[in-house]
């Protein structure tokens, strides 16, 4: 039996309820539409870079977290992930960093020199031209205020990162950083109070003894003044570290969301640890809000950006696909959805996949996934188009299926209420400065034991034998073979740990 290409994607459809077969592979071969939104899309399908170098097509070996170098490579990745986001049916991008990441200077305008300002604005023209909303990463009392809080002592509490909610100084600065950055033509705002922490002094623990109401009257007062001085800019509330995450929020942390949420057009509760909301409660939740609310899309890979690009094969469609249907059927309308750099091949197909599912939740993971490795492989025959479906899959259910963590005293929380990690990192010091291991935590305990690592490296094995044996029936070759380079690094990797470890468990 032959099969053609359209065929395929029509039997892999059929599988999901209400899906649509909507490619026209030579089509948007050409073109560079991406897919419409349908009836079942979501309202904001934003890429999330998170930091701009976060994107970036080469590694950064020797920086630390997060670079904010924005040289011509830096621009080019951007430029090239806003190229798979127009293609995959995204509307927004939201990125940190594009001024300045710990410290603003005092004087504010020097974060910029001439060569920076051209970037910025060329991509924003780049973004616009491809229908894309840039969205401004901007911490609100922290992120960006070091060298602010070393400078001013009327703005320094305890928290070298954070300045103090009880002074009105501390608010003079945020206007006049706010003022900087809406000279540029920003579509929006993602206000992010509490990733560092918050003040703690005397004053503000009396003021606001619960953390969420802390950063729910900080992040309140910059959206009412962005809103006074632009109103049609989008702003989105960003809730990270607002509660304690095996919590979540309490009673009177929702109702103060709920009051925020007449300020903002969005919540975010991305979910590094599990969401604040829990599952059972979101639809309720989601009913009192006057904006719409959104996650990270329930799973996702931190990129490390001083590693080589192809050293981790990490696709999670299913996982992520899965989550975004049930946000939806509850009412979330938002995603928040990490990027990544895009010629890791697993990073790719997550993005392309990402911004297709949001377009139409209706239609199956699988049928979503098929049409994203047909337009970037170009199989030439069915078979081979189904095996390279089954290398993604195979991938994500080697790896996620063997996940067996209960605790890293981070990020992973095995808890029966959220039984997995939102954020997941791949080591090689992401999140730490010089003196970072070097080391693929992703590999060890508490993500992998022996047994998930073995299992692990069988999966990939399988993978890269059957990478082998399509790369010739791929219209794309260069990518058939960057795939295959991408899954031997992979398990070049969990071979050398594998070994390390047996070796040092039979020496014991
Ligand atoms: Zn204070």
């Amino acid at each position: 039996m032959t099969m053609n290409r359209r065929d395929f994607l029509k039997a892999a459809a059929v599988t999901g309820a209400g899906a649509i077969v909507r490619a026209n592979a030579s089509e948007t071969q050409a073109g560079h539409a991406g897919p419409t939104a349908g009836r079942q899309a979501l309202t904001d399908r934003m890429g999330f870079g998170a930091w701009i170098n976060d994107v970036r097509l080469e590694p950064l070996p020797f920086d630390s977290w997060p670079p904010v170098l924005l040289d011509e490579v830096a621009e080019r990745s951007i430029i090239a992930t806003m190229d798979l986001q127009a293609r995959s049916g995204y509307n927004m991008f939201d990125l940190f960093g594009l001024f300045a990441a710990f410290g603003w200077p005092v004087d504010i305008v020097s974060a910029v020199d001439q060569d920076r300002d051209r970037r910025v604005r060329r991509i924003l023209k780049a973004a616009h031209e491809r229908g894309i909303k840039v969205i401004y990463g901007l911490g609100v009392y922290s992120w960006g205020f070091d060298r602010i809080i070393e400078h001013d002592p009327a703005v320094r509490g305890p928290n070298v990162h954070a300045m103090c909610g009880s002074k009105e100084e501390s608010w003079e600065w945020q206007k006049r950083i706010i003022d900087f950055i809406l000279q540029y033509d920003f579509d929006g705002y993602h206000l992010e109070a509490s990733d560092l922490g918050r003040c703690t002094c005397n004053e503000c623990m009396r003021r606001w003894p619960v953390n969420a109401a802390y950063y729910n009257v900080i992040t309140g007062r910059s959206a009412d003044y962005i809103r006074r001085q632009a109103p049609d800019k989008y702003i989105a509330a960003i809730t990270i570290s607002w509660a304690d995450w095996n919590k979540g929020f309490t009673e009177e942390d929702k109702h103060g969301l709920v009051e925020l949420s007449r300020k903002v057009d969005s919540i975010l509760d991305q979910g590094h640890h599990g969401t604040y909301i829990k599952a059972s409660d979101r639809k309720a939740f989601i009913q009192r809000l006057h904006c719409r609310y959104g996650t990270s899309g329930g799973f996702w890979v931190y990129p490390p950006f001083r590693c080589h690009r192809l050293r981790w094969f990490l696709p999670y469609t299913r996982k992520t696909g899965t989550h975004i249907k049930e946000l939806h059927a509850d009412g979330g309308r938002t995603v928040l959805y990490y990027q990544g750099p895009v010629n890791n091949p697993g990073v790719e197909a997550n993005i392309a996949f990402g911004g297709r599912i949001m377009s139409d939740v209706g239609r199956s993971v699988e049928d979503v996934l098929a049409e994203v490795l047909d337009e970037l492989y170009r199989p030439r025959t069915p078979e081979a188009l189904k095996k390279l479906v089954g290398v993604f899959q195979l991938a994500e259910e080697a790896y996620c299926g063997n996940l067996n963590y209960d605790a890293d005293g981070v990020h992973l929380k095995g808890l029966p209420s959220h039984p997995g990690p939102g954020e997941l990192h791949i080591g090689f010091g992401i999140g730490l400065a010089s003196g970072a291991s070097a080391v693929p935590v992703y590999l060890l305990e508490p993500n992998l034991s022996d047994k998930g690592r073995t299992l692990y490296a069988k999966g990939l094995e399988t993978c890269l034998k059957t990478a082998y044996e399509i790369e010739d029936q791929c219209g794309d070759r260069e990518r058939a073979a960057r795939l295959k380079e991408c899954i031997f690094h992979a398990l070049d990797d969990v071979a050398a740990v594998s070994y390390a470890r047996q070796t040092a468990n039979l020496g014991r």
